[in-house]
């Protein structure tokens, strides 16, 4: 076969570099969702109301009460690497927040039409920056921001094949903003689809928030457990057996406010059945770690949804004895009272 032509090695344009790693962090509008409502949260939120149109491939909007962007930083809302969360390798080794790479923002303008409009508590009005034409004007609204991402990938044909249809894309956006709103009980999560509301989740006490988006059978059918060291606090859910499910599809773990997947923690979980989930049924489950972010990696993947603990093995041991007693706690609470 022939020696393929060398070619002189050459920097990409900018805009084809924010593209590529766009395709890290956003595959699909779902994607889009979960970093806008993360920036939402970051900024302390009480109200966070998503609108779609065309399942988020036409239209993202996401509104929030937050503490907003002054007009003079909206640029730099935009450009990569630019974040107001961390600014040192001191402040990333405790980060927080649920941002910190600014790169979300860049990432989808670059492969849509974004508009940012804001509005700081100190502001006589509100701003929109619209990203393609890079325009500033006076836009009217109350305290917070309001990002509208639409027609996301016209620019990038490949991935905006690989979409699925609107209902299927709506669904997975659903589902980004019930991970978070099973992690916020204490924020009003709203979610409109062309025009109409689809989910509603007003702000209360974590046991109604989880009754609210799992319903109330699920927590009919689980048992609670705590558990509190310093640096370390470990709450949840666990589904008893018969609430086990076929697919994995009601496994909610978080760590400091962020919705993750960790074969080992959930190993720990599905351990503690020992024989008692029959074949393949999957385990449900709502589990809360809130950890001193000193012991945990959080910039371990471009979208965050892996985290590196320093001491796994002792988190898999408490994890599972706190699951195996949330089960024999139950077992011992069927078990008929002995007669006096
Ligand atoms: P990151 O969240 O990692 O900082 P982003 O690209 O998501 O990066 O956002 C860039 C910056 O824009 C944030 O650091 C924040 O200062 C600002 N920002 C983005 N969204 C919002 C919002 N909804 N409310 C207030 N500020 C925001
Ligand atoms: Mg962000």
């Amino acid at each position: 076969t022939a020696m393929p032509v060398r070619r002189p090695i050459a920097e990409l344009p900018d805009e084809l570099v924010s593209q590529i790693a766009a395709g890290e962090v956003v595959d699909r509008p779902a994607a889009a969702v979960r970093e806008l409502l993360d920036n939402a949260l970051d900024a302390g939120a009480t109200q966070v109301t998503v609108r779609l149109l065309g399942g988020g491939i036409r239209c993202i909007t996401v509104e929030d009460d937050g503490m907003g962007i002054p007009p003079e930083e909206l640029p730099l809302a935009l450009r990569r690497h630019a974040t107001s969360k961390i600014r040192d390798l001191r402040e990333l080794e405790c980060v927080g927040s649920l941002g910190f790479r600014g790169e979300a923002l860049a990432a989808i303008a670059s492969v849509s039409d974004l508009s940012i409009t804001s509005r700081t508590p100190e502001a006589a009005h509100a701003t929109r920056l619209d990203a393609r034409s890079g325009e500033l004007r006076a836009a009217a609204r109350g305290r917070g921001t309001t990002i509208e991402v639409r027609e996301l990938f016209f620019n990038t044909p490949a991935r905006r094949k690989f979409l699925k249809t609107e209902a299927t894309e709506q669904a997975h956006c659903l589902e980004a903003l019930r991970r978070q709103a099973l992690a916020y009980p204490e924020v009003g999560f709203a979610l409109w689809s062309e025009g109409k509301l689809v989910e509603q989740w007003r702000p209360a006490p974590r046991q109604q928030r989880l009754a609210d988006v799992l319903g109330e059978d699920f927590v009919a059918a689980s048992r609670p457990f705590e558990w509190e060291v310093p640096a370390l606090r470990i709450l949840g859910r666990l589904g008893l057996p018969e609430a086990a499910r076929a697919r994995a599809d009601l496994q909610y773990l978080y760590v400091n406010g962020r919705f993750v997947r960790d074969r080992t923690l959930a190993h720990a979980l599905r351990s503690a059945f020992d024989d008692v989930l029959h074949g393949q049924r999957q385990p449900s489950y709502w589990v809360a770690i809130d950890i001193n972010p000193e012991l945990v990696d959080v910039n371990v993947h471009p979208t965050k949804s892996e985290v590196r603990f320093r001491d796994s093995r002792g988190l898999h041991q408490q994890l599972r004895r706190l699951a195996v007693e949330a089960l024999a706690q139950s077992r011992a609470e069927e078990l008929p009272a002995a007669e006096p």
